[in-house]
């Protein structure tokens, strides 16, 4: 049985900035999406194609916390630096994904790589939040960076295009990334004329985000940008492109468990919140300039 869609969100008509890098339209949780609704996910910015000027100063977010949850961040054109008060840094290129768990406390900052920066281009990206269990909030931060290589690939039929398996699995096809909690995380690229079915467990909560492109959705069309809800019910999606297409589509295992959440702090109680303002004022999770 087909996964009936829920809504189809639009973009929102302007974009906010995340420091001075990242363009972005929120979905989660600013087109009423509630982070209940959608768990384990709790936030989606997508950065739209934009193409960014030569720059000598670097763009991007200043140095910044995250505790409680994991932020995932799928380039799709453009290069994102980082670096963080573990003494970790790296650069995620086109194609690949960097998977942060937050864990315990992490001060990060994001900006434009360099090179990039000087050069200027075409900028297109996504970050998803992830939430943690209780059980697994004050785990140790760590990365994975995980190259469009290392994913799990799926080629469509009659030259349709490739699913690329960031998390979880798609039938035999499985993903690098570790998660904590049932997640998958397929970045789809159809070629037009292209067609896929895609296999979703019936208790997901699951939604698509259509980067670019056109498609129609279980034969609905859905405009480019657009945000796709998914009722709970059904085990497959049926995505045919009328135009060449990028869809992000991610599902998961609802975490039920109580969600308190603070801008970059999410955790199960608000007096576990207010400990996260604390630890961080008191410079706990670490120094970073
Ligand atoms: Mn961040």
């Amino acid at each position: 049985m087909k996964k009936a869609i829920e809504r189809i969100i639009k973009r929102p008509a302007q974009p906010g900035m995340v420091g001075d890098g990242f363009r972005v339209y929120n979905f989660i949780p600013g087109a009423n999406i509630s982070q209940r609704r959608i768990s384990p996910f709790l936030m989606l910015d997508f950065a739209a194609e934009f193409n960014f000027k030569p720059s000598e100063t670097v763009r991007g977010v200043g140095v910044h916390p995250h505790k409680g949850f994991e932020t995932v961040t799928i380039a799709y054109k453009g290069s994102v630096a980082h670096n963080d008060s573990a003494g970790n840094s790296g650069i995620i290129n086109p194609g690949d994904v960097q998977w942060m768990t937050a864990g315990s406390g992490i001060l990060h900052k994001e900006y434009h790589e360099k090179e990039f920066s000087k050069k200027g281009g075409l900028f297109e990206m996504v970050q998803l939040w992830v939430n943690l269990p209780k059980k697994d909030k004050s785990t140790t931060p760590h990365y994975q960076s995980i190259t469009a290589e290392q994913m799990g690939k799926i080629a469509l039929p009659e030259n349709g295009g490739v699913i690329n398996v960031i998390a979880g699995s798609y039938n035999d096809t499985t993903g690098p990334a570790a998660t904590y909690s049932p997640v998958n995380l397929f970045d789809i690229k159809l070629n037009k004329g292209g067609a896929a079915t895609i296999p979703v467990a019936a208790t997901h909560n699951t939604a698509l985000l259509l980067i670019n492109g056109n498609v129609t959705v279980n034969g609905q069309k859905v405009d480019e940008h657009s945000f796709v809800l998914f009722k709970n019910e059904g085990e497959e999606i049926q995505l045919d492109a009328t135009e060449d297409a990028v869809v992000l589509l991610m599902s998961g295992e609802p975490i039920n468990e109580p969600i308190a959440s603070y801008g970059p702090f999410v955790m199960n109680t608000q007096a576990e919140i207010y400990e996260a303002i604390e630890e961080f004022q008191e410079g706990k999770f670490g120094v970073l300039e």
